[in-house]
């Protein structure tokens, strides 16, 4: 295979093109289009396994094993070598495949003589649908040239099989059982909410085609024209007063990937080997999807629905399609993932909910949903084989369920519930101008959790008392830098433009050292958590601090700023930190223009500050408890790990006892106060925060009506007494105490 070139490549894609557009028997296509990939590669063999019904993969045709193996061999995906690059969707190449420890051999294959084995996975519509391996007799490494050459020749075959329908999709993945029976699916709630509707199968996957060109140079014209119309359907999008106002920061993030030297290069790169410019997007969005695929960090992954949704548009218009697409009047999206401008496609007054294969919490896609209200279940496994276009469901966001084709007794139960809950927002909508005040009279502050500018439109829905904090990392982490200075500011301005008066706790960056690996040089560590995050790489690359903090001042100059540090565990990082500040804060004043007012605080995570409260509240102008994180650490148990959240809990007298401390000792020091993670927008929980001292939570958007009911309906001289009592006890929690206590005096839980 050495010696093989660009011009071999072209040559071999169009006698693939041909064999597979020529008429025949489709099992004798398939063993010319083998025995061709072998020759071309000159390797000995050319194998091409296609994955069947319950996740099995089956030798379809081969050039150089034994035929009598084809339709007989099948490897589970994850077994064996070809199972492994179907598990992991990435290539294999190894000069000495038997002395790999995933290597199975297959004596009805006949592969003895075969010592190196380079395999890559075939993508359809992003999931692998099979795999193409060569082999050669003589041991030999594969070189990264080879390796993407197979890439591309993958590729071409699976749009090639699925254009010519070798093998159907109802042959790949079979359906499951009584299709006309109801079947209850399951995920994981990204939003909650109910829904009832008709499926609509969100598919960006445009069909190619054509795939191979004759002209490179026609290609690369196509693909900059393309380029072009792109930029300017974001710029449309951002131009949009009431899209570019609510999701401008986002939308931002699109036009640095459309803008993006890298991706454009790799896809003129595939180009000039012989593919069509919609050919050579897909080819380029496969590889990156299957190396982003093998990252763990979440957060990183979540660069891929953006980039997914960015390489689905300039399909579309290479391949002169639309995106919009005809809704029925209750539909219920269906999607392997979404992107953000995907989403804002659609028509919203028709969206009932989302039903997503992929997806996790702080994606793209999931911040618009939330701030359109709109249920999500993410994570529904085979909900594509499954769900067929016009499927009645019944969406259970809240369960985190999906419940097809329903019986009447279900479609009776959910209406009730889906008009429930809608009358619920009113009720919340209609008291939001009520103070928030206990029935005994004491007044509670509630403020908005936020991170995108769109979630500042719910400053006014809700009638929060303005932002207690704004997750200002939020818009950059699917960046591979941070944006300059200036970029900075001007989003700052708008969310104190829309804030309107109101304060908003901007808290600096907290990233991970991996989140913006390019522009730190960050390594990635075995405990992200605790590694080099946070305040911790700010104040060693005080660069990225002082620019944040610079932008921060001179969008508030003349007004009031409030600054926020994250991860704070010792007195002298807060220091340190706010030095930083006042120096950036000197340099503005020199030059005119800084904010009339400036208030410092941090937040309180990381548990050995609990033995620094009196240095702290001296020198802090604010505290704001990160309970997310300060639980995490004080039990010891990952916040994102399902398998330990349900085995402490955040209502047992150990965490609230804690909790009761933190407020005696601030309020010695008379340091402002609040709670800013996830519990004080749970009403059982904030019940418990205002009865052990806390008067100020911040939440998420939809937690500040059942909150604000919550607080009108207590008596808080009652909750405080009863609270202190079992605190004082050895009940395991007080969860179902309080829920009971709650219940007998009519306290409104949501
Ligand atoms: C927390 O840790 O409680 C918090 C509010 O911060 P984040 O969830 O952004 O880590
Ligand atoms: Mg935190």
């Amino acid at each position: 295979m050495s010696g093989f070139s660009a011009g071999d490549l072209r040559q071999m894609l169009s006698r693939l093109r041909d064999v597979m557009a020529g008429v025949g028997v489709v099992q004798e296509r398939l063993d010319k289009v083998v025995a061709l990939i072998a020759q071309g590669l000159k390797a000995d063999v050319c194998s091409c396994y296609v994955m069947r019904a319950g996740e099995v993969l089956e030798l379809f045709a081969t050039y150089g094993l034994s035929q009598t193996a084809v339709h007989l061999t099948r490897l589970r995906v994850g077994e064996g070598l070809v199972g492994e690059i179907a598990a992991h969707a990435r290539p294999v190449a190894l000069a000495d495949a038997w002395s790999h420890p995933q290597f199975v051999y297959r004596p009805e294959t006949g592969e003895d003589f075969f010592r190196s084995l380079m395999g890559v996975p075939m993508f359809q519509a992003g999931r692998v649908i099979g795999v193409l391996v060569v082999q050669t007799r003589e041991q030999r490494p594969f070189n990264d040239w080879e390796v993407e050459t197979l890439e591309t020749v993958a590729m071409v075959i699976a749009e090639l099989m699925a254009a010519t329908q070798i093998v159907k999709r109802e042959e790949l993945f079979q359906a499951e059982g009584n299709a006309l029976l109801p079947l209850r699916l399951t995920g994981e709630t990204l939003h909650s909410g109910v829904g009832i509707g008709v499926a609509v199968m969100h598919r960006p996957h445009v069909r190619i085609g054509r795939l191979v060109s004759d002209d490179p140079r026609v290609e690369e014209q196509r693909l900059h024209v393309a380029l072009a119309t792109l930029r300017k359907e974001v710029d449309a999008l951002m131009d949009g007063s009431h899209e570019s106002a609510l999701y401008g920061d986002i939308l931002e993030v699109y036009r640095m990937f459309a803008d993006d030297r890298g991706w454009i290069s790799r896809i003129s790169e595939a180009i000039s080997t012989g593919l069509t410019a919609e050919a050579a997007v897909q080819r380029v969005h496969d590889d990156t999807r299957a190396r982003m695929m093998q990252v763990s960090d979440p957060i990183l992954r979540e660069r891929l629905h953006d980039l997914d949704d960015l390489a689905n548009r300039l399909l579309n218009i290479l391949s002169g399609g639309g995106m919009r697409a005809e809704l029925p009047d209750n539909a219920i999206l269906i999607c392997r993932t979404i992107g953000p401008t995907e989403l804002l496609n659609y028509d919203r007054r028709k969206l009932r909910g989302l039903v997503m294969e992929e997806g996790s919490p702080t994606m793209h896609a999931v911040v618009v949903a939330k701030a359109l209200d709109l249920p999500v279940v993410a994570q529904v496994q085979g909900a594509l084989q499954r769900i067929d276009a016009y499927d009645l469901l019944v969406l259970d966001a809240t369960a985190g369920q999906i419940i097809l084709r329903p019986s009447e007794e279900v479609i009776d139960l959910t209406t009730v519930a889906v008009e429930a809950r809608a009358r619920q927002k009113e009720a919340y909508a209609a008291v939001k101008n009520l103070p928030s005040v206990t029935r005994d009279g004491v007044p509670i502050a509630l403020y908005l959790n936020a991170g995108f500018l769109m979630d500042m439109q719910a400053l006014d829905e809700t009638n929060a008392a303005g932002v207690g904090l704004y997750r200002t990392e939020m818009p950059f982490l699917a960046l591979p830098t941070l944006p300059d200075v200036r970029a900075q500011q001007a989003l700052y301005r708008q969310v104190v433009e829309t804030a309107n008066g109101r304060p908003v706790t901007f808290r600096t960056l907290d990233v991970g050292g991996d989140k913006i690996a390019a522009s730190t040089g960050a390594m990635s560590e075995d405990n992200p958590a605790m590694g080099w995050r946070s305040i911790r790489l700010t104040l060693d690359r005080p660069s990225l601090l002082r620019q944040q903090l610079r932008a921060l001042i001179n969008a508030s100059a003349g007004g009031r700023l409030r600054v926020m540090f994250p991860m704070i565990a010792t007195v002298s990082e807060f220091d340190t930190a706010r030095h930083i500040l006042e120096m950036e804060l000197k340099r503005q004043k020199a030059n005119g223009g800084a904010p009339a007012e400036v208030q410092v605080g941090t937040m309180l995570e990381v548990p050995s500050l609990l033995w620094q409260l009196d240095a702290l509240a001296s020198r802090a102008d604010f505290i704001s408890v990160g309970s997310n994180d300060l639980m995490q650490f004080i039990f010891a148990a990952d916040r994102g790990n399902t398998r330990v959240a349900a085995r402490y809990d955040t209502l047992s007298p150990a965490a609230l006892r804690m909790l009761r401390s933190i407020v005696e000792r601030c309020g010695q020091g008379k340091v402002e106060l609040s709670v800013c993670g996830e519990m004080a927008g749970r009403p059982l929980e904030a019940l418990a925060l205002l009865a052990i001292g806390f008067r100020t939570l911040s939440m998420s958007a939809t937690a500040v009506g059942p909150v604000r009911a919550m607080v009108r309906s207590l008596d808080l001289a009652q909750a405080a007494l009863y609270v202190t009592e079992l605190l004082d006890s050895d009940v395991p929690t007080l969860r179902e105490y309080l829920r009971a206590f709650a219940h007998d005096r009519g306290i409104a839980l949501g």
